[in-house]
């Protein structure tokens, strides 16, 4: 995709804090982190959704990830990291070509995500979960 901001930065033509590159991803600082060295990982290969990114590459990512997450904390002593994932326009995503966000935690670091805690009614769980089953389990057999 030409216009696509992170494979101009993948190909060079937009400068970025590159941390790492291989032949399937590459990983460098957003640049307007939530904290100091907050990183974006995303494939080479353009996709805008998690869903169609291969399984090696996927696994790739999320690799890395965890990997920069570690040096985060080894290097300047975060406590923690969250890897964090918006897949589309309702979740979050504002650039178009998936990225795995890994941002660097600290006790006190005054950030805390907006995470609500809904209640299911007597059987609505088992209702959603198995409806789900069947949707997953038929994709990934590749029905
Ligand atoms: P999202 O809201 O999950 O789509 O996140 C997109 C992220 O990309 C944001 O956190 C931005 O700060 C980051 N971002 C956008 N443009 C650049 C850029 N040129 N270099 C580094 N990070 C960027
Ligand atoms: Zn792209």
């Amino acid at each position: 995709m030409a216009e696509c901001i992170f494979c101009k930065i993948i190909k060079g033509d937009i400068p970025s804090a590159k941390v790492y590159e291989d032949d399937l991803v590459y990983a460098f600082l957003d640049i307007s982190p939530i904290n100091h060295g907050h990183a974006l990982v995303i494939p080479k290969e353009h996709h805008e959704s998690s869903a169609t990114v291969p399984e090696e590459t996927a696994g790739r990512m999320f690799r890395v990830a965890s990997r920069v997450g570690v040096a985060l904390k080894r290097k300047y002593d975060w406590d923690a990291f969250n890897l964090h994932l918006a897949d589309g326009t309702a979740a979050g995503q504002v650039v178009n070509h998936v990225h795995l966000h890994v941002v660097p935690r600290g006790v006190e670091d005054g950030f805390r995500w907006n995470w609500r805690q809904l209640k299911y009614e007597d059987g609505q769980m088992a209702e959603i979960a198995g409806e789900l089953a069947a949707r997953v389990n038929a994709d990934l057999a590749g029905k």
